[in-house]
């Protein structure tokens, strides 16, 4: 199989190669396609399988066909994660003109809300982050009002949710088991009860849980199921 045969442009074939991906890794060949026809996938695949580019590459590409519509969220238990996986996105989409946003903890909370409000194509957080967004934050007014009027309560929560159901097309979770796990689950309850019904899930895990299997049974595709 090369990456031309799972339906992939031109653009991304010839970007793979420029990154010396030659042949597509399993993970790869079986999910790519499924993604690419608008499916949900669920992924058992560890680290150094190539399950990065098995989700990024398709996103990409429907972002180079539709531009204004799509935006990814990608959560990812941690910052280190969080960072590489921006990278790989930058790397495999370096012809596209990306907004890639990373929104992860111990970074500058306003400067992340004003990325936010760029619209960026790509937005990869961790479950707490998200969390505190949620959450009142005494600095993010300012960025939104000129005045300085009290905002209505929850004005985050608001400015997220909105944000997420005019925009979020594909939800990833990488790391899926450990995302789940973090002990963020009313937070995350919250963001995937805003994300637009139609959207795409993609789960990718080292282990299957209970609380991934939930997870695909709220959407409303029907999953494709890959294991090595
Ligand atoms: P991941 O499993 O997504 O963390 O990827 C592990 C590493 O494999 C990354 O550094 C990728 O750049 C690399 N990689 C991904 N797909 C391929 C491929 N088809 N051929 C060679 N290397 C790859």
């Amino acid at each position: 199989t090369t990456f031309a045969d799972l339906g992939l442009a031109d653009w991304a074939v010839e970007t793979c190669k420029e990154l010396g991906m030659r042949r597509p890794t399993p993970v790869q060949a079986h999910c790519i396609p499924k993604i690419l026809e608008g499916r949900d996938v669920l992924g058992l695949a560890q680290t150094g399988s190539g399950k990065t580019a098995a989700f990024a590459l398709p996103i990409l590409q429907r972002l180079a066909e539709e531009p204004y519509g799509v935006l990814a969220l990608v959560m990812t238990p941690t910052r280190e994660l969080a960072f590489q996986l921006a990278e790989q996105f930058k790397a495999l989409g370096s012809c596209l003109h990306l907004r890639c946003e990373v929104v992860v903890g111990g970074m500058d909370m306003l400067n992340q809300a004003k990325g936010l409000m760029n619209r960026p194509h790509v937005v990869i957080a961790t479950p707490g982050r998200i969390k505190v967004l949620l959450e009142e934050d005494p600095d993010i007014p300012q960025v939104f009002s000129r005045t300085k009027e009290r905002r209505p309560e929850n004005f985050n929560t608001v400015f997220v949710c909105v944000f997420l159901l005019y925009l979020g097309s594909f939800l990833v979770l990488d790391e899926a088991d450990r995302v789940l796990d973090a002990g963020f689950e009313e937070e995350l309850r919250v963001v995937f009860q805003c994300l637009p019904k139609n959207r795409q899930t993609l789960l990718f895990s080292a282990t299957m849980t209970s609380d991934l299997q939930t997870l695909l049974e709220l959407s409303a595709n029907k999953a494709f199921f890959y294991e090595a």
